[in-house]
């Protein structure tokens, strides 16, 4: 293999690095607003959509706040704090909307290829946690988003939700159940798979088995890229100019950042959390459960790891996943590599990464106590969820690396953060998606908060092409039931989510 270096070829208006759901839904956005825009994006795997955003490397939970419990909590008045769940809902509303738009479009296909209707249930077990369930369903449903949802603490009725869940189970030990028929399952990874087709299409350049390497700004305040571009027989280094890039490069985002050296992205570090799945094709098995199951995660596991029992459809083939289980590892990507953590250090990020793993000592013993822990052990896990689990059905398959943000606080410490956030540099030349949760689902959202930070100049004209994607865009769904109802219910009928409950 011989290894040449070819200089810029033209100026992109738009470069992506990485070919995952939030580039790919960035790019359609910028096509729908700027047709006439150069975009080329680089991905260094052969494939796109092959990392986090890949089917079986993330649960697939179109995460709308319905039973992730980490979205609410308990005031100390005894009343439930229900904020957290209604933004994540109105967010993923856009997401429907956007989906909806672009089937209507034909830029995605039929949505069961990419989106289907799967309940989203919330198991709770014992005393205590049965109590805060019921009253969590109280103040949920009593909100126009939620108000699909149903509460039970007879195990007859949560037998009939997901027969898996009480079968075999001790009838002595209190449980109750949420479950809300507006749930979904989605494949990120086909999803990004159909948006990158069509970009292809609109002239979007897609080079795969191309990795960005270094990054440098022109004196013009454009930014020079260093791609390290291969083929089957041949190696080489290939510079591009880019007005604006984006770095959706999921767990590597960060490192992208520190090559362009933004001061923006001082302090911050990344702690990341691997997972693994256990995941069951057995025909019998998978037909009796139709539900993704959330429940509490073992004292001191952080939220993400939240073990859940996911019907997944994937390829038009059904299957269940349990999951995931949360291990230390220090890549950044799955397809990273063992240097990713330590390379990622610098003067800057030491302090606040030293003092984050200080304040969350139980959670890395944790993270790493998980790496040793058996199959014996994670049968056991899901059998409290199955309690008639047979180990012959289920196999161990590695899920995708999180990369979870450290951000320095205003002690000169470091906290740990499981959400998402955009870094963008302050002319708005660069932008990068840093953290893993809620993610894919709420992809739409977070490219919206890129573009408002990046082309402020542009935002009153793409507003309404933004609205022509997204018809409610600026209203607050929250706020206003009838459009709320309006919306949810033509965005089912497009999505095919409605009344319609696979398997
Ligand atoms: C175990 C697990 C469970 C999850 N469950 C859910 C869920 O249920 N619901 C949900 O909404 N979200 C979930 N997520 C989160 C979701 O998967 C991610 O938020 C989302 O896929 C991130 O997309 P992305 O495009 O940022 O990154 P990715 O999909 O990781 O894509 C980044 C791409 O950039 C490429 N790349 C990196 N560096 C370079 C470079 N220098 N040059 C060229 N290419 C580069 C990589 O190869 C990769 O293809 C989960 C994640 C995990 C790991």
């Amino acid at each position: 293999m011989t290894a040449r270096t070819q200089l810029p070829l033209r100026p992109y208006d738009v470069v992506l690095i990485g070919g995952g759901i939030m580039s790919a839904t960035l790019a359609v956005l910028l096509k729908h607003l700027e047709p006439s825009w150069t975009i080329a994006v680089y991905e260094r795997l052969p494939e796109v959509g092959a990392e986090a955003s890949a089917a079986f490397n993330n649960s697939g939970t179109g995460h709308a706040g319905l039973c992730e419990l980490d979205y609410t909590s308990e005031n100390p008045d005894g009343s439930v704090d229900i904020e957290p769940a209604v933004a994540l809902n109105e967010q993923f509303q856009l997401t429907r909307q956007l989906l909806a738009s672009l089937v209507e479009s034909e830029v995605l296909r039929d949505p069961s290829t990419f989106i289907n209707p799967v309940p989203h249930l919330t198991l709770a077990r014992g005393k205590t946690e049965v109590d805060f369930l019921r009253r969590r369903h109280e103040t949920l449903s009593a909100h126009h988003l939620f108000a699909n949802m149903r509460f039970s603490d007879d195990p007859t009725v949560i037998g009939e939700w997901a027969p898996l869940l009480t079968a075999g189970r001790d009838e002595s030990e209190p449980i109750a159940a949420t479950c809300d028929i507006t749930g979904s399952d989605i494949d990120f990874g086909e999803l990004t798979g159909q948006l990158f087709h069509w970009l292809r299409w609109r002239d979007v350049e897609i080079h795969r088995n191309c990795e960005v390497r270094g990054l440098r700004r022109n004196n013009d305040g454009t930014w020079q890229l260093r791609v390290d571009w291969r083929t089957d027989n041949d190696r080489l280094t290939r510079k591009v100019d880019a007005r604006f890039v984006f770095a959706g490069a999921g767990g590597w985002a960060l490192k992208i950042l520190q090559k362009a050296g933004l001061p923006e992205a001082h302090g911050y570090g990344l702690f990341p959390v691997s997972g693994r799945f256990l995941r069951c094709d057995n025909p019998e098995v998978v037909a009796a459960h139709t539900a993704k199951v959330y429940g509490r995660g073992p004292a001191g596991a952080p939220s993400i790891s939240m073990p859940h029992l996911d019907t997944r459809v994937v390829h038009g083939e059904r299957a269940l996943l349990f999951g995931p289980f949360p291990g230390a590892n220090p890549r950044f990507l799955k397809r990273g590599s063992l240097f990713d953590a330590p390379a990622a250090l610098r003067p800057d990020n030491v302090a606040p990464m030293l003092a984050m793993l200080k304040q969350n000592r139980e959670l890395a013993w944790l993270l790493f106590s998980q790496m040793f822990a058996t199959r014996k052990k994670k049968l056991a896990a899901l059998r409290e969820f199955v309690p008639e689990a047979r180990a012959e059905d289920w196999t161990l398959i590695s899920a995708g690396q999180r990369a979870q943000i450290v951000k320095p606080d205003d002690q000169g410490g470091g906290v740990l953060e499981f959400g998402t956030e955009v870094v963008a540099a302050r002319d708005g030349s660069i932008a990068a998606v840093l953290g893993a949760t809620p993610g894919a689902s709420t992809a739409p959202v977070i490219m919206l908060e890129v573009l408002e930070r990046c082309f402020p100049r542009y935002a009153a004209l793409w507003e309404p092409r933004l609205r022509a994607l997204m018809p409610t865009l600026g209203h607050s769904l929250a706020r206003d039931a009838r459009l709320a109802r309006q919306t949810m219910a033509a965005t089912a009928a497009t999505l095919r989510l409605e009344g319609r409950v696979v398997g």
